[in-house]
């Protein structure tokens, strides 16, 4: 088993910090186990029990989930209490493995299952697991690869405001360039880049050469172009991250409004020194993004506490609306809450005409999606600005022509006909 996102932990509060939690989690752990089992502790924050005539999985799996329920209550270190949640993968003799050796492995392939999955749960070993590793590693190898091969590169999707159709922001996502086939999208390889650490190199290197795309945009003329920058909570942590924004603004002569900074929630979860950096970053005056809104935990709370400026909707939260008196009720109110709060609103995932019709009714909300703009390359971004106005006109008008001037939310209901259905059937026979 393991400690859920010990680095961080780590990395927050120093190392003596972190080896008194891998003390208390020890105690835990013995706490739970009983005092006459085999626990050791393999390295870094990886421990091992071993259970004598387990036999089938029940004992096992019995001491798994106690031992994953047990963390629900904080450890208490020097005065503080921290929250921390474990991952255990597990597998037995003699189904699993032939020897000591291979069922550590086992059990670490099923660990690996387990972080995957979420964390903080249990996950068994099973050979199919093995596939998946090896499938994970060697595309953690060439991706390690990809960024001295010059592999990686960004693609440009625009946000568009729905009430004067001004391209008011710009998001960076990051592309694979593997030879041979089609470009891999983000979704595909940040949670490898970010499990191997490979994140950090990475999204420095994102935010350099978004940075250099933003500053060539207002150069051709799209003066007021803005890009967000998707970070991930490794690089947050990092004690250099606002110095390097700094720097990086410095270098391409930028101001701080150029850049937009989205994180998604996870990164808040872990602790008052993350909304430290997060104050930093909003003083230094970025604008932090809290992205994926309505996915995970989607705390109300976390929008009124953090500085944010804006909040992106997850397409899930609109992909039926409208139409959907929930789901349309839903969206619409948290969109309201957003606005009431002082926050802007984008909503993600844009691809069909209805939903615009329907947003073009919500407020100054702006939209992203494959309807307005698939992710493009640097260079169409200007032309892209100069006519989304045009194009979101065009759009809306296409929108209220379908529903044929009614609501959108009314079905399109087609009368029977009984004369045509006849002609049609005798055209079949
Ligand atoms: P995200 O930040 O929520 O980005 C939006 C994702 O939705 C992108 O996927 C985009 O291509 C996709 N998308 C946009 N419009 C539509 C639509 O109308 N329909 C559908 N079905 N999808 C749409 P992508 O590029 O695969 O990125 C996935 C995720 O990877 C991003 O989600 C972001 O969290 C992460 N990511 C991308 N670039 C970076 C980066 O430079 N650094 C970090 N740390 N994460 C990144
Ligand atoms: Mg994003
Ligand atoms: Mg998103």
């Amino acid at each position: 088993l393991d400690i859920d996102n010990f680095k961080v932990i780590n990395d927050n509060f120093g190392h003596s910090v972190g080896d008194t939690l891998l003390r208390s989690v020890a105690d835990r752990l013995r706490l739970l186990a009983g005092e006459d089992r085999f626990i050791a502790r393999l390295g870094g924050d990886e421990f091992v029990i071993a259970l004598e005539r387990g036999g089938t999985d029940g004992p096992t799996l019995e001491l798994a989930t106690r031992i994953v329920n047990g963390f629900r209550a904080p450890l208490s270190l020097g005065g503080r209490e921290i929250l921390v949640s474990v991952s255990v993968g597990a597998a037995w003799l003699p189904e699993h493995a032939d020897d000591a050796a291979a069922l550590v492995r086992a059990a670490d392939t099923a660990l690996f299952r387990a972080k995957e999955l979420g964390r903080n749960r249990i996950a068994t070993f099973s050979p199919s697991l093995l596939d998946g590793s090896e499938a994970r590693f060697a595309m953690e190898q060439s991706l390690r690869r990809a960024i001295e091969a010059g592999e990686l590169s960004l693609l440009f999707q625009p946000q568009v405001r729905v009430t004067d159709g001004s391209t008011t922001s710009v998001e960076a996502l990051l592309r694979w360039n593997r030879p041979g086939v089609e470009p891999v999208p983000a979704g595909e390889f940040i949670a490898i880049a970010e499990q191997s650490g490979l994140i950090m190199e990475i999204g420095d290197w994102a935010l350099r050469n978004a940075a250099a795309a933003v500053a060539a945009w207002r150069r051709q003329g799209f003066e007021n172009a803005r890009v967000a920058v998707n970070v991930s909570v490794h690089q947050l942590l990092d004690s250099r991250f606002v110095e390097r924004l700094d720097d990086t603004l410095r270098h391409y002569g930028l101001p701080a409004g150029a850049i937009e900074i989205e994180l998604t929630e996870t990164a808040f979860q872990t602790s008052s020194s993350t909304i430290e950096v997060l104050r930093q970053v909003g003083e230094g005056g970025l604008d932090l993004v809290l992205d994926d809104f309505g996915t995970g935990y989607s705390s109300l709370n976390s929008l009124s506490r953090l500085p944010l400026r804006r909040v992106k909707l997850d397409r899930s939260l609109v992909a039926d609306a409208p139409g959907h008196g929930r789901t349309e009720s839903l969206a619409r109110s948290i969109i309201d809450v957003c606005h009431s709060l002082g926050l802007g609103v984008t909503v993600e995932g844009i691809e069909r005409r209805d939903q615009l019709a329907w947003l073009a009714d919500c407020g100054p909300v702006d939209i992203q999606g494959y309807l307005i703009g698939r992710p493009m390359p640097a260079d169409d971004i200007p032309a892209f600005a100069r006519n989304s106005a045009a194009l979101l006109e065009s759009l809306l008008a296409e929108a209220t022509l379908a529903s044929g001037g009614r609501r959108p939310q009314e079905p399109d209901v087609v009368p029977f006909d009984r004369e045509r259905a006849r002609s049609r059937r005798k055209q079949l026979d």
